[in-house]
């Protein structure tokens, strides 16, 4: 069944009584060449389980099967699951959870349907929660080795942009921290039903090994880089004095002693200037008994 052939999908939805419900994302992918290539280039291939997040009708979940010894999928629209018993019904290697990926115990799931895998994200993401599922895979540790997944142009150059340049935000820091970012290449809106007002980028995440560092260092190194953020176009030391309650004097001293000016802002920062501030950081809570 072509998945991307409007005619097909359109009697599939009249057959089945489905409409698209805008608040979930539902932009279709309807360019034959788009799914083939986010598959290969995330990685789908023998031995590997793919995630996917928000399975549509399938067209890529297709790609992915095909490729793949096994495909796990999260989707919360109920009413896609008689289309899907329909264009999924040659695999076998096919398994949907209907829920919300947000609600969803991502780790259990994954250590129940694919323990001893190397698991690869694939995804067309729905667009108002693409920093939230990218966070939550990137920050729960999940045993994922690359997350390959289409967002919105902008988002995709917000994720993928550089500490210490001037598009990057907290997102981009949280990113390369966990992970390299790439953009692979951009996908434009008449690709998709409906279409969306803008175009769109597939971007592939390679995750990182583990870091040493603790659970409640990287809270605090997250937590300057939000406060940092929060005020983007001021000098770091105005948010990170209210924020970590250290008199501005005092925190301009820190950052100086270093190595970070006390008039930088936050897009100038690095992700090692961040860690090196939160090393100093940690020292002055320590020293407080925080
Ligand atoms: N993969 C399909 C494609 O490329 O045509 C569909 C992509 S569409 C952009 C996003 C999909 O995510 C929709 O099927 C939508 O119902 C689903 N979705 C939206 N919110 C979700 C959520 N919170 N959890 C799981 N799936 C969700």
């Amino acid at each position: 069944m072509e998945l991307t052939n409007i005619g097909v999908i359109k009697q599939l939805f009249e057959q089945h009584g489905f409409s698209f419900t805008k608040s979930l994302g539902q932009n279709f992918l309807i360019n034959p060449a788009v799914c083939p290539k986010i598959a290969e280039m995330g990685g789908a291939k023998p031995g590997v389980c793919a995630l996917e997040i928000g399975t549509g009708v399938g067209v890529l979940t297709k790609e992915l099967a095909m490729r793949c010894d096994k495909v796990v999928a999260v989707e919360i629209d109920t009413s896609l699951k008689p289309i899907l018993s329909e264009t999924l019904a040659e695999f076998d290697n096919v398994e949907i959870v209907f829920a919300d990926v947000m609600q969803t115990d991502l780790a259990a799931l994954l250590a129940e349907k694919a323990a001893g895998m190397e698991v690869v994200v694939c995804a067309n993401l729905p667009y108002y929660i693409t920093s939230p599922v990218i966070m939550r895979v990137l920050e729960s540790r999940l045993p994922v080795s690359a997350m390959t997944v289409m967002v919105q142009k902008e988002a995709a150059d917000r994720i993928c942009a550089r500490p210490g340049t001037r598009d990057c935000g907290a997102i981009s820091c949280a990113v390369s921290y966990y992970s390299e970012p790439k953009l692979l290449f951009k996908v434009g809106r008449g690709s998709f039903m409906p279409s969306p007002n803008v175009d769109s980028a597939v971007i592939r995440l390679d995750v990182k090994p583990l870091s040493d560092r603790s659970a409640e260092w990287e809270r605090l190194m997250f937590r300057i880089i939000r406060a940092a953020f929060s005020q983007r176009r001021k000098q770091i030391a105005n948010p990170l004095s209210g924020e970590l309650h250290i008199p501005k004097a005092e925190l301009s001293e820190l950052m100086q002693s270093c190595g970070i000016k006390p008039t930088a802002r936050a897009e100038e920062l690095t992700l090692e200037d961040f860690a090196r501030l939160t090393d100093c950081v940690a020292l002055k809570l320590t020293q407080k008994s925080w």
